[in-house]
């Protein structure tokens, strides 16, 4: 297993495997992997010869410093946790000087509407960094496929619509949300919450698949207010916005119609700790 922290070494073994026309599959995270992370790494093993997984936290998606700050960073045990799935994965842990060089800054990008939506609205500046960085990844990788999950599905879109823009040849795969056993959405913020948020989060996928079941018999508006009254009172979580959307658009709705697809979205706010989820409704 190759661990490299500079682009100048990644990009020689990137060369190497190119040239010898091996598939590359691509999966970005910021570490402090977990199931959920893995998940994609299984899959990107499967269907590519060479897997690639880039760790690096990315300071300019992170609209609150303190966010950034905290951001759990566990190098030396994601390192250890891929190696224990093939020997056969690069990782590409790099310093933000290694991807922006002296400009840390992102592209003021136009994703046709999609990044002005939910994490859009609540995160100013959240998917220019986004877009900005992976353009950078993608530039260096070259990957065949790249992986990402439904559990960002907003970035999920939003990544499909950079590879238009950029006009990238790498195919994106989507894969399902992977949850605890209670229904809680993995993520690498869980490890910061107590006991306590530990206990009440699993309400919130309870909350989306209450949403999917009653989705085809109740209004939007009927369905947003039961949403409300569920946290109303709750002491730990807090919402920060439930939306009823199109897929195709990520535009919230007002009213359902015939053959459209939909997804319910959330975010609250356990203490300080954003978490987010989403379920497909029909
Ligand atoms: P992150 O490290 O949070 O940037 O996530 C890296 C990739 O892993 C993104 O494509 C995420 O959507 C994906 N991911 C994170 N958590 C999960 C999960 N619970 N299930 C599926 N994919 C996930």
């Amino acid at each position: 297993m190759r661990v490299h922290e500079k682009r100048l070494d990644i990009a020689a073994d990137v060369a190497a495997l190119t040239k010898r026309n091996k598939s590359i599959g691509f999966v970005p995270t910021m570490g402090a992997l977990h199931e959920g992370h893995l998940a994609l790494v299984k899959r990107a093993i499967k269907e590519n010869e060479i897997v690639l997984v880039s760790i690096f936290v990315n300071p300019t998606q992170f609209n609150n410093s303190q966010d950034l700050v905290n951001y759990p960073r566990t190098l030396p045990s994601d390192v250890r946790l891929l190696s224990e799935l093939s020997e056969n994965i690069i990782v590409f842990a790099p310093t933000p000087k290694d991807v922006y060089g002296d400009q840390m800054s992102s592209i003021d990008y136009d994703f046709g509407g999609l990044e002005n939506e939910m994490e859009g609205k609540y995160r100013p500046g959240h998917f220019d960094g986004v877009g900005t960085v992976l353009k950078h990844l993608f530039t260096i990788v070259s990957p065949t496929r790249a992986y990402f999950g439904e559990k960002d599905f907003q970035q999920l879109q939003i990544v499909k619509k950079l590879v238009e823009i950029e006009k990238l040849s790498v195919q994106i795969v989507g894969c399902p949300i992977y949850r605890e056993k209670t229904g809680l959405a993995l993520s690498s913020r869980n490890k910061r919450l107590n006991d306590k948020q530990l206990a009440v989060s699993p309400m919130i996928y309870k909350t989306l698949k209450q949403i999917k079941k009653d989705f085809g018999t109740k209004s939007v508006y009927k369905l947003s207010e039961w949403v409300s009254e569920q946290f109303e009172n709750n002491e730990v979580l807090t919402l920060e916005y439930f939306e009823i959307a199109k897929v195709s658009d990520l535009k919230s709705i007002k009213r359902k119609q015939k053959n459209t697809k939909y997804r319910a979205f959330i975010a609250v706010f356990a203490g300080e700790i954003r978490l987010i989820d989403n379920i497909a409704l029909n």
